[in-house]
């Protein structure tokens, strides 16, 4: 019988799961994936077996989870009534945040869960709860490898211009620099690519749509300048994130406005994005559909800040050999990709409309120099591919310094 995996992203008020078979593959099987949200709210489980139906449940009376502990008894019981046999033989985290030093998975044992617990200043948002994520399974698994799988790991490559802002060097000593975020679904990418055209992997750009956003220039497989910086805030218009702002804007609100930190906090994070900037929705989906004139003006801005990135990234690059289009806005909005792809013959982008609208997976025309393709992200098989060679290699964790 093969070991399974389990990976865990746990948020402030959710955790997603899914199991993994070990197979002996490239890539590890999937073969469930779920998720608890509204822990502490109104939470709700929800599961997809790979080889059969969904389940879907509001967790109420004795079963309401007060905690990550809770929901991850639930997510565990669930997984061995479900799974009986599978034997589960370790565990991948995703962990936003792995601070300037780690830039690979790694084993987390006491030592390293304290350093991470010393980046939560870094991610207030989200560090703190995988962070919890982790120490509700070791309570739970105890004995079993716990890998961290960081997001940010994937842009240390990045050199110094990219990776650092104008500040006086004390600054990016203590920490203030580019981290860049989305680093598991770039390395997803990256390694589909190299298994079916290395040759897009010397001068390649992603775009990451989803409810986050980002874009990500790659050159020989590395990465080398992320529109997100020192916060996932930056570069692009998200579902609910303002993306780039003059910083200028936020000594206005606080100085001439009197806003507080957590006020411009909930502002920037939760209240902007298409949902802020249309007043209608922060999903793609709603804004294509509305008529409503500012849905139509931050579809235009989303638009018109990626393009501005492509070229931006596109000057670090070099060019292009290829694009790619992932997240769930990526690779389901023709709408979109039509906007973002249309006029860019001078970059050597020949948009293929027709190909677009059939949802092919390659959307450049045939003599296109820059090839554009239409991809799946998979970042819980990448924590799990990750997980599978970092707990066999346990004596030697996979520690880098950047
Ligand atoms: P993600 O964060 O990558 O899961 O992406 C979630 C977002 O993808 C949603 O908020 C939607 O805005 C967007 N999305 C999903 N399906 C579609 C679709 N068919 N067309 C346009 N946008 C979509």
């Amino acid at each position: 019988m093969s070991d399974h995996i389990i990976t865990l992203n746990a948020g402030s008020s959710s955790i997603k799961f899914a199991l993994f078979a070990t197979d002996g593959g490239e890539w590890p099987r999937q073969i469930a994936i779920g998720q608890i949200e509204g822990i502490g709210v109104s939470p709700e489980f929800e599961a997809k077996v790979a080889a059969g139906g969904k389940t879907k449940r509001a967790l109420t009376g004795a079963e309401t989870p007060k905690s990550h502990d809770d929901a991850l008894k639930i997510i565990i019981g669930w997984l061995s009534e479900t799974f009986p046999d599978a034997k589960i033989a370790a565990i991948g985290h995703r962990v936003v945040h792995g601070g300037p030093i780690y830039s690979a998975p790694m084993l987390i044992d006491d030592a390293s869960y304290k350093v991470l617990a010393g980046f939560s200043a870094l991610a207030p948002l989200h560090q703190p709860h995988n962070l919890a994520g982790i120490a509700a399974a070791g309570r739970a698994f105890p004995g079993i490898p716990q890998v961290g799988c960081f997001d940010t790991a994937f842009h240390r490559t990045q050199p110094f211009v990219n990776d650092t802002y104008g500040l006086p060097p004390e600054h990016y000593e203590e920490g203030v620099r580019r981290y860049g975020f989305h680093g598991l679904s770039y390395e997803y990418i990256t390694s589909r690519l190299q298994e079916r055209d290395p040759a897009a992997l010397r001068r390649l750009v992603v775009l990451h749509l989803g409810n986050g956003a980002s874009m990500c220039a790659i050159k020989d497989a590395k990465g080398q300048a992320s529109t997100m910086g020192f916060s996932p805030l930056d570069g692009l218009l998200m579902g609910t994130r303002c993306g780039q702002i003059d910083p200028g804007v936020l000594l206005y609100l606080m100085q001439q406005k009197a806003m507080s930190a957590a006020a411009i906090s909930d502002l920037l994070n939760k209240k902007s994005g298409l949902k802020g900037m249309s007043g209608v929705s922060s999903d793609m989906r709603d804004l294509e559909a509305s008529a409503a004139p500012s849905a139509k003006q931050a579809l235009e801005y989303f638009v018109n800040r990626i393009r501005r990135e492509l070229g931006s990234l596109m000057a670090v690059t070099g060019g292009a050999d290829a694009l790619v289009f992932t997240g769930g806005i990526g690779s389901n909005s023709t709408f979109v990709r039509e906007h973002v792809l249309a006029g860019m013959e001078w970059a050597g982008i020949v948009f293929d409309s027709a190909a677009n609208q059939a949802r092919a997976e390659v959307i450049s025309a045939p003599g296109s120099a820059v090839k554009v393709y239409v991809m799946q992200t998979d970042e819980e098989a990448m924590i799990a591919r990750h997980t599978i060679r970092v707990a066999k290699l346990a004596e030697a964790p996979a520690l880098a310094t950047a």
